[in-house]
């Protein structure tokens, strides 16, 4: 099936070989299972590429099923955030499916175990059964109630269900083997007792059913060929099989679990459940803060699809754990951006320029490319005149020969426009300065076609027009966690290692052509970075996140 030359994951491999073993293409069938139980984030991102990569690939179709066993953590609105973040990717499942679809199939199954003698209720408290399940160096004891009989079995599993007992009063068990060296064999709960409401089945249940028992029959019932899950789930296999057995008709598809490794980024955690805490003690502001390592959060900072998936391929699909730093995400972030985002000019940090032999009161409008990287996209103009904001950084009254900005006495380009030379500055009581004169070249206009405006200035400074400026509030992040591995740490919680300056709110003085700009819009301000509109931003206030700057300044300072 594949090509020739083209390298396969480890996966696709299993794949081929099945296909080369009697599979025939329209055997396959794959899933993407998220539990809603929060929004999903860049790790479940690798799942969700590889799920539906295979799909693509094979022409095969990947459903969508939901794990929904858990009514205590699992929400509606998980469900709908996961459908818009994983369309958003790029990609469309078969059909929507929920594992509650299948509560009654479940139950049947089960009680066709107890009629088999496969199954039991068993009444002991959990601690008892904690005490009896042994040790990896030492088998388990069977529990008291493991010879029940099937009638008395049905009777109590009927009444588990009808909602007769309360929670914690019985669970029915596989009746397996609890001597077995893998521990998950020690006769594993199939069913506990739960008086919640479900998002879907409502009241219908007051028992269901556990991870182990639901996730191979749902892969069955769908005739999923290929569930593939994380690799804390290798030692469950031999459960899952066991699950399997008990129910597959010969003629039918057997779906085969196979593992990969879970995908952990640096300075964050990818788990639904630390983010939800981060989310429930107001550390961020909400699923989708630009800070979060979610789908949604990333989308929110302007992350786009393409990006993300091209992180993903890049990474690739691994059999071992391992951390992968986030700067490689930034990495794709800015390679798309870059081919896509607009170039604008924002001044972040201003300081005054004063340009003494313009005429006062004159303005002009200069053309602009909108994006080198794209002719198509066409110019725009920019208006210029006499006082003008450029960054403080960009400016010192006194420098070596390696500081290609503005320094006394020095030149530099604006931007699309003119070269000045600096000529002076004020300065405020405490030194600071307040406003640099200079005085420009009128010869020198980009794109006049004079020799003056070729004329080659060691810089090139972005500015805005202070008259014709537009304020608008701009949000830069930083990594959320300030330790790589926040969530590693034996003596420390993961919560010890926030950044309390990952957000800096600062009002920045933008072009006027971005006062058009329309809520998730990206663009480059140039030198500086990339941005994109904020949800919260309004025609009033303006609000811009930074997705990223132009440079890996982590790295340097963690070289420092
Ligand atoms: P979490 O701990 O964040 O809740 P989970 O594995 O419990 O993660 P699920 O909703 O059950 O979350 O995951 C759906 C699918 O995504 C599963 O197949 C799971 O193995 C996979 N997945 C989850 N996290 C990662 C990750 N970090 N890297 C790769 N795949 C992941
Ligand atoms: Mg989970």
């Amino acid at each position: 099936m594949s090509e020739v030359g083209e390298s396969l994951n480890f996966i696709e491999h299993i794949v081929e070989e099945d296909l080369e073993n009697g599979y025939s293409p329209s055997d396959l069938r794959f899933r993407f299972p998220p539990e809603p139980n929060g929004y999903l984030h860049i790790g479940h991102a690798s799942s969700i590429c590889l799920n539906f990569g295979l799909g693509l690939r094979y022409n095969a179709p990947v459903n969508l099923r939901f794990d929904d066993t858990n009514p205590i953590k699992e929400e509606q609105a998980y469900v709908d955030a996961i459908k818009k973040d994983v369309e958003w990717l790029g990609y469309n499942w078969d059909t929507e499916r929920y594992a509650s679809d299948y509560f009654q199939q479940l139950y049947d199954w089960a009680v066709m175990l107890i009629k088999e003698g496969k199954a039991y209720v068993d009444s002991q408290s959990s601690e008892q059964m904690a005490a009896q399940k042994g040790t990896p160096y030492e088998p388990g004891r069977n529990s008291p109630n493991r010879n029940r009989s099937v009638a008395e079995n049905l009777e109590l599993f009927k009444g588990m269900k009808d909602g007769n007992f309360e929670e914690g009063s019985h669970v029915l068990r596989a009746k397996i083997d609890m001597t077995a060296q893998n521990m998950l064999m020690r006769d594993p709960i199939m069913y506990r007792v739960l008086h919640k409401a479900h998002h879907r089945t409502n009241t219908d249940w007051c028992i269901y059913p556990m991870y182990d028992w639901t996730h191979g029959e749902s892969d069955y019932i769908e005739q999923v060929s290929h569930s593939l899950c994380t690799l804390e789930f290798a030692m469950h296999r031999e459960l899952y099989d066991w699950f399997l057995d008990q129910v597959v008709d010969s003629k039918k598809l057997r779906p085969k679990q196979r593992e990969f490794a879970r995908r952990n980024l640096s300075h964050t955690v990818v788990s639904k459940r630390k983010l939800l805490q981060l989310v429930e003690q107001h550390v961020v502001d909400g699923w989708d803060d630009p800070r979060m390592p979610t789908i949604s959060g990333l989308r929110r900072r302007g992350y786009t699809p393409e990006a993300i998936r091209n992180f993903v391929d890049t990474i690739g699909i691994a059999k071992r754990e391992n951390l992968i730093d986030v700067s490689l995400l930034e990495f794709h972030a800015r390679e798309h951006l870059n081919k896509i985002a607009l170039r604008v000019m924002g001044v972040l940090d201003p300081v005054k320029v004063v340009i003494t032999n313009y005429p006062e009161g004159e303005e002009e409008w200069l053309e602009t490319e909108n994006n080198p990287e794209d002719e198509s996209a066409g110019t725009r103009q920019i208006p210029f005149s006499r006082e003008i904001f450029i960054e403080r950084a960009d400016f010192k009254e006194e420098a070596n020969r390696k500081f290609f900005r503005l320094k006394l006495g020095g030149e530099v380009r604006l931007k699309s426009a003119y070269i000045i030379k600096a000529e002076g500055c004020t300065k405020d009581a405490d030194g600071n300065i307040v406003e640099i004169q200079c005085v420009y070249d009128l010869k020198s206009k980009s794109g006049s076609g004079t020799e003056e405006s070729m004329r080659k200035v060691k810089g090139t400074l972005h500015w805005v027009s202070i008259k014709h400026a537009i304020k608008a509030e701009v949000r830069l992040y930083d990594r959320l966690f300030s330790d790589e591995s926040p969530d590693t740490h034996k003596d420390k919680d993961f919560m010890d290692f926030i950044n309390p300056e990952a957000l800096e709110v600062i009002t920045g003085y933008l072009e006027p052509s971005l006062v058009s700009a329309k809520i998730g819009d990206r663009v480059q301000f140039q030198r500086l970075g990339y941005f994109c509109v904020d949800p919260d931003s309004s025609q009033e206030n303006l609000v811009f996140n930074r997705t990223v700057g132009l440079r890996d300044t982590w790295a340097k300072i963690q070289d420092q």
